[in-house]
């Protein structure tokens, strides 16, 4: 990270410039120069990366990484903030710079910024695509979700994040921080907590820790799935209600395609008691659960009328 991003010199710019953090934004910057050790070795930075960031603030996070890797997108809503990252920026050859919101919507990403990863990894072959960023808390669940559904894939992400959306992104099963997202990435990916982080690290300080993660895209988790979309939405219509059981659980997020006895086949074949909740099943178990599910809408959807 650039020297200079430490309190005084973050406070005194900002004074100069007539701004203030935006909380609305989760303007939290990192003044903690030994973090970035921690993001870099999660990142294992290699000289062809193309390395996304989301939220390039003042622009230290981004200056410190160009020289490691290949070419960095970086991505920032604040045009206020955009220009100040910019002169921080410009000499930095490798550097490509958004303005923008980075989400279209809370189920895509803006596809400018991946139309700008595609372009760097074509020009690159060989090159891995990674996101490594200090994440703005509000938007993170839907970046790092979103992600796993785009094209290219990243080869891992080395973000920083709240510490209770890392709690449950790495939840075992039968504890209240399981939930859909939880068994989203776990299925998808190997995930880890690598260093928990006071609000002390961060100007303005948070309210809450947090915690670097790494989460890296394991493909034989992903063989296990055969429709990826399928199985996001249906496992989010699974842990919808949380307090009702199995049953009435998986009935409702299959009304549209599957009947009641259905369902109960689907059970009784899998052996699981209707009693049971979704909360309860480990992440093979929901694997095998949705996938039955699918199978079952296939068989039904195949039959000639
Ligand atoms: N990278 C800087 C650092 O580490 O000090 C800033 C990190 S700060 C936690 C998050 C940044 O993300 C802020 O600069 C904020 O303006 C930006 N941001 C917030 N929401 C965003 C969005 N939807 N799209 C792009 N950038 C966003």
């Amino acid at each position: 990270m650039s020297d200079r991003q430490t309190f005084t010199y973050l406070s005194r710019t900002f004074e100069a410039a007539g701004i203030q953090p935006k909380t609305k934004y989760g303007q939290n910057f990192l003044i903690d120069l030994n973090i970035l050790d921690v993001l870099s070795r999660g990142a294992d930075f290699q000289r062809n990366d193309v390395i996304l960031e989301i939220g390039t603030g003042m622009g230290s996070l981004t200056k410190r990484m160009s020289p490691s890797v290949g070419h960095v997108v970086t991505v920032e809503i604040d045009r206020e903030l955009q220009v100040l990252a910019a002169r921080e920026l410009a000499s930095c050859p490798n550097i490509t710079m958004l303005t923008c919101d980075v989400l279209r919507n809370k189920n895509h990403l803006r596809q400018e910024v991946i139309d700008a990863i595609s372009e760097k990894l074509a020009a690159n072959p060989g090159a891995k695509f990674k996101l490594v960023a200090n994440l703005p808390y509000n938007v993170a669940t839907p970046i790092i979700s979103n992600l796993l559904t785009v094209t290219p894939l990243p080869e891992r992400m080395v973000v920083t994040i709240q510490r209770e959306l890392a709690e449950r992104i790495v939840a075992p099963p039968r504890c209240k921080d399981y939930s859909a997202l939880t068994i989203w990435m776990q299925s998808l990916c190997d995930c880890e907590i690598l260093r928990d982080l006071p609000p002390s690290v961060f100007w303005p300080r948070p309210k809450v820790f947090s915690s670097i993660i790494r989460i890296i895209p394991n493909a034989e988790k992903r063989a296990r799935i055969s429709d990826i979309e399928y199985f996001h939405t249906t496992l989010r219509a699974l842990f919808f209600h949380r307090r009702k059981f199995l049953r009435s659980q998986l009935a409702t997020a299959t009304q549209d395609y599957l009947s009641k006895p259905q369902v109960d086949t689907i059970l009784g074949e899998l052996g699981l008691s209707e009693s049971l909740r979704a909360e309860q099943l480990n992440v093979e178990q929901i694997i095998e659960l949705l996938e039955a599910t699918r199978l079952m809408t296939k068989k039904a959807n195949d039959q000639p009328d």
